[in-house]
């Protein structure tokens, strides 16, 4: 029987949310209201939800030695996720973001990143056993790029099908690419990868052609409300989303990777993976907050 487990390797934060009446100036102190203390970082998001809709997920991240990383640990275990290959950094502290939410709904982020900024290849390496074991590698862009790069290498040599969701933006190695099975940005990350302006049907195609011209195999451009565009050799298609009301879209991106993963795994054809993968996001902008929004395998039934 060919392996359905799932390597992610990316970044653990802890978010810490203030809501304020409005964002403090420079040099100013605000009393804000309610704090709420969540755990977040892509990597984790999209472990998490991979886990919840029945993925055999292991996640490999730094974490510090502290009261935050402890708790992330925690987190990851009751969650069902294998942690062996968590490393925790005794130089660094854990990953925190710390975000204002002011009346209007906006926010403000400052991400110290902490560990996820000391995972490194060797780390990687010491779980070379799991890119024998798993299926599907994947990954995000909240560490190291050369660590990104090395564990993309190690699993397409391995055979294994690597997803990459190139979040936050940035402008990648032109090798990566050659490594890809599934590259995942939405419009901004599109944008930033191609600098084709994402405004219609015709530029989301020439965008996702010169992504597969760089050598990744699929390409998915994820349109938040409006679904997926998927172009491979097969062309290029447009596969929607269910219509939902929409109360916190915060990692809708992270549970549309996490389900993809899964649905990839599981064999499932692409088609029906990024169909699966929209459904799932999709139940996720019903509910606020980051891993709490990410669904269980058996809420998929009630949305078609
Ligand atoms: P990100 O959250 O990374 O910015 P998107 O906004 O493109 O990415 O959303 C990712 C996926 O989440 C979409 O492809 C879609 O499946 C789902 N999604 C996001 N917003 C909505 C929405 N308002 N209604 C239904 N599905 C949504």
């Amino acid at each position: 029987m060919s392996s359905t487990s799932i390597l992610v390797i990316g970044s653990s934060n802890t978010d810490m949310v203030i809501k304020a009446d409005t964002f403090p100036g420079p040099g100013e102190t605000i009393l804000g209201g309610q704090f709420f203390m969540f755990p977040g970082g892509k990597g984790a998001n999209q472990a998490v939800a991979a886990s919840r809709l029945g993925g055999d997920v292991t996640f490999i991240a730094k974490i510090g030695n502290d009261i935050f990383g402890k708790q992330a640990l925690q987190q990851f275990k009751k969650e069902g996720i294998r942690t062996d290959f968590i490393v925790a950094d005794a130089e660094h502290p854990s990953g925190v973001a710390l975000i204002t939410v002011d009346a209007n709904g906006e926010n403000t982020i400052v991400v110290a990143q902490g560990a996820n900024g000391a995972l490194t290849a060797e780390d990687v390496n010491k779980a070379s056993s799991e890119f024998s074991r798993v299926a599907i590698l994947l990954m995000q862009l909240e560490i190291p790029i050369d660590t990104v790069t090395h564990a993309a290498r190690l699993a397409k040599q391995a055979g294994k099908k690597v997803i990459l969701n190139p979040a936050p933006a940035a402008v990648l190695p032109e090798a990566l690419f050659k490594d890809l099975h599934i590259i995942t940005p939405n419009r901004s990350e599109t944008e930033t990868l191609t600098g084709v302006v994402i405004k219609d049907a015709a530029s989301i195609e020439t965008a996702a052609k010169r992504l597969k011209a760089k050598g990744v195999e699929h390409v998915i451009i994820t349109l938040g409300s409006e679904g997926a565009y998927l172009y491979n050799d097969q062309g290029g298609r447009h596969i929607d989303t269910p219509t939902v009301k929409a109360v916190d879209t915060t990692a809708a991106g992270d549970v549309f990777n996490g389900a993809l993963a899964v649905a990839l795994a599981e064999q499932m054809t692409l088609d029906e993976a990024v169909a699966f993968a929209n459904r799932a996001a999709a139940i996720s902008v019903t509910k606020m907050g980051a891993q709490a929004s990410a669904p269980y395998r058996k809420e998929l039934m009630s949305i078609l």
